[in-house]
Order: structure tokens, then sequence, then C-alpha cells
């Protein structure tokens, strides 16, 4: 409890105890109606603070203005009749104000876990001077900097190690609690937790383009985007204030005069009293207060799981889809191609590799990057000049000053390179040019994700209908992608407009329902853009797909959409149980008290009890482990 909240329940105990002493009838009047006054003020004080300021701003429908008008009416009521029945009064502000109290522990709770996500962002990197380690401010490291990582701190930025071997912790960013075990080459994430051995790092990038500084950019904008749900509740609110005043105001005045009109004693303060009670019970705290925090605990459940939803409303559409359209490479495959074979080359295998590996030297796509990886050795840059990447299709460049293309056959037939067509039927065919003169073509092939078969099997058991698979691939490589994964449909040899055109396509036909396009490279932004949600790969994804989608995994692993699908139905479930439960009970409870069968207590605890168990129904949303 922060230091606020004891505060409060400080002021619950105190006030509930000069309660006791004011019950007490053998005690003289005026003193029992100072116990009940400090009681009182105790409890409420700020409450009608709030509720005077209100009025002074002409903002004077709220929940302080509703508890202010209820209690003083219930004083006035019982000072004209002489009584000191003013526990009525207290209890109101006592139980509103253990409800407030409640929630904003439960708030805290769900904010509690975000927070511990925000704990990825590091505090410093280390960085060696003269034989000494420095801790500087990771803003300041310039990137291809060496930075030192002792076991138990968290990577600062993104790099790749050195020297060293460790196993790192994860699971803030993933959900993944194995440790995962690197060494000398492989690439480290910041946000990740070094275990147990002293690690040497490159880093790759500033500390802005590092994945702590994106996650964390994520998840501060996430709130800031309403879901449907939540409009409903404030374009309700603003509409439900005035017309429950208003019935408060009918119901005190209307009755009596009427009844006065036919010649009967108006009794006024029967009808007041329940028009005070009929604004108690009107306060709509349980709704106002659970559905935003159904949402926030949904997307706090998800982040915990590696799933990072860009705002609420993303989850209200990831629980109705129904058509999960893939990319292929880097999403449903690993996107880590081996070279296999290289045909046709009139050049000797190291020289086409350095040809490939140059020209794809500033490439992110994954085939350049096995390129290089095979060719193995340095690179030197400035070899390279006038790179051209065409999205779908491959690069050229000039390399020593020849044009040196890499692509696929579509490539080769716009720069008018007669190719061949390579005999085997498996993996993904780079064809190669030299000054407009073919040069071979090397053979690659990339394995399906481990993960894959049971992503798919995961999402047709909960019901999502088509899964498709779209590739700028060719046919034969989709092909057998395909069949191991029993996808419902594939479309191949796609440039990133035609994937674009199909998903226009799908989204065109009634029965698609609701579409996920989940995707990796530069050339599935536009697409990601498109869809009702895109969703990126997040480790090895292009800061393009990341920057283009609603929904980012962590880990790559394709198994988690239908694990966002999931949690983003529990999630709705449960809000529109809050919904409804709290709405039936407030229609319920508001005719009983304009009808005088509730009276003010009745009405408190029906109004805290519906908030209690709407905030905890609303906590539920965050346990999503095994959704
Ligand atoms: P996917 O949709 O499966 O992720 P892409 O649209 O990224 O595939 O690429 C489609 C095809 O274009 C690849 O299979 C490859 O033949 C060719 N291609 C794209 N970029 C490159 C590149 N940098 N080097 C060589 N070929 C490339
Ligand atoms: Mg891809």
């Amino acid at each position: 409890m922060t230091k606020k909240q004891k505060k409060v329940l400080y002021r619950i105990l105190i006030s509930a105890l000069l309660l006791i002493p004011a019950n007490l009838t053998v005690l003289p009047g005026p003193v029992r109606i100072l116990l009940y006054g400090a009681s009182y003020l105790v409890i409420g004080y700020d409450i009608l603070k709030k509720a005077f300021k209100g009025i002074k701003n002409r903002r004077v429908l709220d929940e302080s203005f509703l508890m202010t008008v209820a209690t003083l009416g219930a004083i006035a009521l019982a000072a004209l009749e002489r009584s000191l029945e003013l526990n009525e009064a207290v209890a109101v502000m006592l139980f509103y104000q253990i409800g407030e109290l409640f929630q904003s522990v439960a708030v805290g709770k769900s904010r509690g876990s975000i927070s511990a996500l925000m704990d990825i962002r590091p505090d410093y990197a280390n960085i060696e001077e003269n034989g000494a380690l420095v801790r500087v401010d990771p803003e300041e490291v310039e990137p291809g900097s060496e930075i030192l990582v002792q076991p138990g701190e968290k990577i600062p930025l993104d790099g790749v190690i050195l020297e060293g071997t460790s196993s790192l912790n994860t699971s803030s960013l993933t959900g993944e609690s194995l440790p995962r075990d690197v060494t000398v080459g492989d690439g480290v994430i910041s946000g990740c937790v070094n275990m147990t051995g002293l690690l040497r790092v490159k880093t790759t990038g500033s500390f802005e383009e590092s994945t702590v500084s994106k996650i964390l950019e994520l998840v501060e904008n996430a709130s800031s985007h309403k879901s449907r749900s939540e409009n409903f509740i404030s374009r309700f609110a603003r509409i439900y204030t005035p017309v429950v005043c208003g019935g408060a105001l009918g119901l005190a005045l209307l009755p009596p005069i009427v009844r006065m009109l036919m010649g009967m004693p108006g009794d006024w303060s029967v009808w007041i009293y329940r028009a005070l009670t009929f604004l108690v019970i009107s306060c709509p705290c349980a709704l106002v207060i659970s559905i935003p925090l159904g949402f926030f605990a949904g997307l706090g459940g998800a982040s915990r799981e590696g799933i990072l939803i860009k705002g609420s409303n993303y989850l209200e559409t990831l629980s109705q889809v129904h058509t999960v359209v893939f990319d292929k490479t880097g999403t449903l495959t690993q996107g880590v191609f081996e070279v296999r074979d290289i045909h046709r080359s009139p050049l000797e295998r190291e020289q086409l590799l350095e040809y490939a590996a140059l020209v794809e030297s500033a490439s992110s796509h994954p085939i350049s990057k096995s390129l290089r990886e095979a060719h193995g050795k340095r690179l030197d840059r400035s070899r390279v000049a006038e790179v051209t990447e065409i999205g779908g299709g491959g690069v050229h460049a000039k390399v020593d000053g020849k044009t040196v293309a890499a692509g696929n056959t579509r490539l080769m037939e716009q720069l008018g390179v007669a190719y061949h067509e390579c005999p085997e039927d498996t993996g993904t065919v780079v064809h190669m040019a030299v000054d407009g003169d073919y040069a071979g073509h090397i053979l690659i092939s990339d394995c399906v994700k481990p993960t894959s078969q049971a992503a798919v099997e995961a999402l047709k058991r909960c019901g999502v209908k088509n899964v498709v698979m779209l590739t700028g691939d060719q046919e034969t490589a989709a092909e057998q992608v395909r069949r191991e994964l029993k996808l419902d449909a594939c479309h191949s040899g796609l440039l990133p407009a035609d994937k674009v055109t199909w998903v226009d396509q799908m989204l065109s036909d009634p029965d698609t329902g609701k579409l996920a396009f989940v995707g990796d490279g530069v050339n599935d932004a536009p697409v990601l853009a498109r869809a009702d949600v895109g969703i990126a790969m997040g480790a090895m994804g292009s800061d393009a797909a990341i920057e283009a989608a609603d929904v980012v995994l962590m880990d790559d692993d394709p198994g988690k959409v239908a694990k966002a699908i999931r949690i983003a139905r529990k999630c709705m479930r449960i809000v529109r149980e809050n919904i409804v439960f709290a709405l039936a009970v407030k229609l319920l409870c508001l005719i009983l008290g304009a009808l005088g069968l509730a009276g003010m207590w009745a009405a408190i605890f029906a109004d805290v009890g519906v908030m209690v168990l709407a905030v905890l129904n609303a906590i539920r949303a965050m346990y999503v482990k095994n959704v």
C-alpha cells in the first residue's frame, strides 16, 4: 500500500470508531451530534472539497457531487425531523471510501505488473576506459562501441557478443522462463538479464533504436488507444449522469405535488429520501472503473507473455479474428537460409559468394543475411555503390564498378538477363548476374520454425476458420511449406503490393471476418497496416514492420498468435460480463430505490459490492498464463 492509501485506511478506521460512541443513547444529544459530525468530516472532507470545486468549475455532475448531495440531504432530513439518525450519511461516505481504496489498490497492482515490464529499462552501460570500467548513460553509447555486461546486469543496448558465453534471462521480454544460452557471435537484445558470464558486446545501434526503447514506447502509448467499449462508457456517462439527476429531482418533486393536488399529505421527506437514495445508487462507479481496468489488465497480462498489444482497441479486434494470414520467410520459417548448392556459374564459388555478399551488404532481408554469413569474411563496403533493393525481387548494385544483381527470376527478367531455371524443386533460388551476363544461381534453403506446426493447429483449435500464407518466394518453396503445415491456402510469387491486393480481396469477402496479418519484413509493412490487426515479429522483424504493426510478438513465435487471440477473448468476455452485471444490478437497485423498497444502506452495499466484484473480475484478465 502506498502512503496515500494508508492514510485513507486510517481515516476509515477512525471514522468507524467514532460511530460507536455516537450511537450510545446514554450520551447527551449535543455530544452525539459532535461525534457524528467528526466521523462524517474525517471520512468525507475530501469528497466535499471535490464536490464544491466541481460546482465552482461548473462540472457538477460527478460522483463526488452525487455523494455530497445525498449525504448532506440525509443530514438535513434528520435535522428537520429532529432525529439523531445520522448513521446513514456517514455510512455512505464510509463505504464509498472503502470502495475507492479497494479500487486504487487493485489498479496499483495491475500497474505494478506493467511497471515490472518497465523494469527492463537499463540504467547504465559499462565501457572500458584505460583498463577500468566506467558506467555511462546507455543513451551516450555510440553504435559500434564495445560494452561489458557483467553477470546480473541488464543488457543496455542491442549488440553482438565479441567475447564470453552466458545464459540470458529473457522472461521480461518474451515471457519465456527458460534461459537462453549465448556465445560469441550471437546477437543479444537489450532488456534481457545476463545471468552467468561476463560478456563483451559490440553494440549494433543507439539506445533510441534498441529493443528496450521500442518496447517502452509501445507500452507507454498503449493506453491512449481506446477501444469501442471504453468509448461506449464515456459516451454513456455523458448521458447517464444528467438523466439520473433529472430522475432524482422528479422523484423528489412530482409524487408529493401530485399527492397534494389530490388532497393528500405531501410526504415530502419520504420522497426526498427516496430521491437521495436514488442518487447514491445511481453512481456508476463499478462500470466506470472496471472497464478500463479490465483492458489494462488484459494488456498487462499479454505483455507478460511477450505479446505487446499497442492499444485496447486491438484486444477487441483480436478477439474477433477469423482469418489469419501469414508471411512465409521469417514468420513461419526461420528466415535463416543455408547455402546448399551453386549451379551454372562461370565463376569460382568464392568469387560468386563474394559478389553475392557484397551486393547484399546493405539489405536487411533474411536472404541477404544468410549470403553474408555463407561468405563469412569481412566485407569492404566501400567497394559497393548505388545499391537498389527491389521489394519481392532482390538487389542490384555496383561492385568494383561492375553491375551485380542478385534475386529471383522476376528480377532477372526485369534486367533482361537470360537465366537458367534451377532443376531442383526445393528451396529458394538466388540468381546472379554480373554486368548483364548470367553468373549462375545459389540454391538456399530455409526450414519451418519448430513452433509453426503447433501454431497453426492452435489457431484451428481456437476457431480460426482460415489460415493462409502469402509469400514473395517462388511456388515450389511455398507449396512445400503449405503441405507441411496443412495451411488452407497459399499464394506465392507476390510483390509487396500484391500482398496488399490479396488482403484487400479477402477483406471484401464477408466470410473472412476480422483478418490478422502476421509478418516480419519491410515488405510486409503495407499489409500490416492494411489488415484489421497487424502482428509483427519483434526480435528478428524489421523496424518498419514493428512500427506498422498493432501487435508485436517479442520472441517471433507464431504460436503466440493463437495465444494473443485467446487472451483477447478472455479480456473481452470479462469486460462484457462487467458491463452486463453492473448495469443489471444498477437498474434493479434504481427501481427498488424509486419504489422505496431499498434504502440507502442497501444502495451502498449494492454499489460497493458490485464495484468490488467487477474490479476483482477485471483483475482476472491479467492472469493469462494458461488461457
Ligand atoms: P516473403 O514474403 O516470403 O517474406 P519477400 O517478399 O521478402 O518474401 O521476398 C520474395 C522473394 O524476393 C524472395 O524469395 C527472393 O527470391 C527475392 N528477394 C527479396 N529480397 C531479396 C534479396 N535481398 N536478395 C535476394 N533475393 C531477394
Ligand atoms: Mg518475410
